[in-house]
């Protein structure tokens, strides 16, 4: 299939005629897939004028669905019993759990994308791993764990310290087993989990204990926002303690995006750009006329992903604001998209444009 083609090109390189025309011929493919075998999927296309088989639409133009239909629709495209993992998103305030159904096509590219990010960032193959949730082997219905036993997998051979248990993080626990390490001569690679686990957990008590460790591998957060900002903790302010507590180079902090109906991970680059792969594209949105927006200017942030096969995924918009950056090559070096998230969508606040763009289209599916 088209989206396994695209998956075999390096993920930030320029786009030219080959892969733009791959990736537009990869997302038709699958939304016309969903469009033959989804009936909610159907109704959604149908009540947006559009029929995927008719190729006739610019990326730009292709409807998007509000990632929180997930919660209330079950988005299926194959039988049920080709599904081998469903994953749920850890409920909100806002009630009810994303839903997302992988069957091994989408779960292996999902894995193949993930990883092949990864490695652009991120050397940590066959180094120690410490996790600050729990063994993702132990539920395999949560989303965070799907993460956790994708960047587990890195460890491979090498020691692997799940530090939750029961949802209790002890600081005293990590500070033991990572002297251990140092002292032992053995090389730590990653120290990965929530970013507002890591803020509470870790850094925190660090600092109210005057501990300061020397670290020179590499620490990837993501997926906390929304609580760090409740906390009105800013990513400035969480670099600098974080910094505080790990004598480590800057360059070695990993900051990830990604949603758990999404099979990408975007991931800051150290010049604080989020890089975009060739299998994906990012829209922004204006929040009341949901027109694209051009570089610079803030909006909802859309994802287009050719990627999922057993949920229609292709072309999702979440609740989150950010936007593009100017199209000059990052300083890092890698080519492709760049953005920025200003804001995660905050479940305690007053409904965002996702979710009443949400409440719109099921009325209209449920029609
Ligand atoms: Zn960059």
């Amino acid at each position: 299939m088209k989206a396994d083609e695209i998956l075999d090109y390096e993920p930030f390189i320029n786009g030219d005629n080959k892969t733009e025309g791959l990736f537009i011929d990869a997302l038709y493919e699958e939304m016309i897939f969903h469009y033959k075998n989804s009936e909610t999927y159907r109704k959604f296309c149908i009540g947006r004028n559009f029929n995927p088989c008719e190729k006739t639409k610019s990326y730009e133009d292709l409807p998007y669905i509000p990632i929180q239909l997930f919660k209330t629709k079950k988005l299926l495209s194959v039988p049920e019993n080709q599904i081998v993992d469903v994953r749920k998103s850890s409920s909100t305030s806002t009630g009810s759990p994303s839903m997302v159904y992988r069957d091994k096509i989408t779960l292996d590219r999902y894995y193949r994308s993930r990883n092949k990010i990864f490695d652009q960032f991120i050397n940590d193959r066959e180094k120690i791993h410490f996790c600050l949730g729990e063994n993702p082997g132990l539920d395999k219905t949560i989303s965070r764990n799907l993460v956790n036993s994708l960047i587990g997998d890195r460890a491979g051979t090498s020691e692997q310290h799940y530090l939750m248990n029961n949802e209790n993080l002890d600081w005293k626990e990590f500070i033991d087993k990572f002297e251990h390490c140092i002292k032992t001569g053995k090389k730590i690679g990653l120290i990965y989990g929530g970013t507002a686990i890591l803020y509470l957990h870790i850094i925190k008590p660090l600092m109210a204990n005057n501990i300061r460790l020397k670290y020179d591998g590499y620490i990837a957060h993501g997926g906390g926002w929304k609580k760090m900002q409740n906390m009105q903790v800013s990513k400035s302010e969480f670099l600098k303690e974080l910094l505080t507590v790990f004598d480590m180079p800057g360059t070695n902090i990993v900051d990830m995006y990604g949603f758990s109906e999404s099979n990408s991970m975007f991931i800051d680059c150290e010049y604080g750009n989020k890089h975009v792969p060739v299998w994906n594209k990012v829209i922004i949105r204006d929040c009341n006329t949901f027109k694209p927006l051009e570089e610079s200017k803030e909006g909802i942030i859309q994802i287009l992903d050719v990627l999922p096969h057993s949920y229609p995924g292709n072309s999702l918009i979440t609740d989150d604001i950010g936007y593009l950056c100017k199209k000059e090559k990052c300083r890092c070096g890698r080519a492709g998209q760049l953005f920025k998230v200003v804001k995660r969508a905050n479940g305690s606040e007053a409904k965002g444009c996702g979710d009443m763009l949400a409440d719109l289209m099921e009325r209209k599916i449920d029609k």
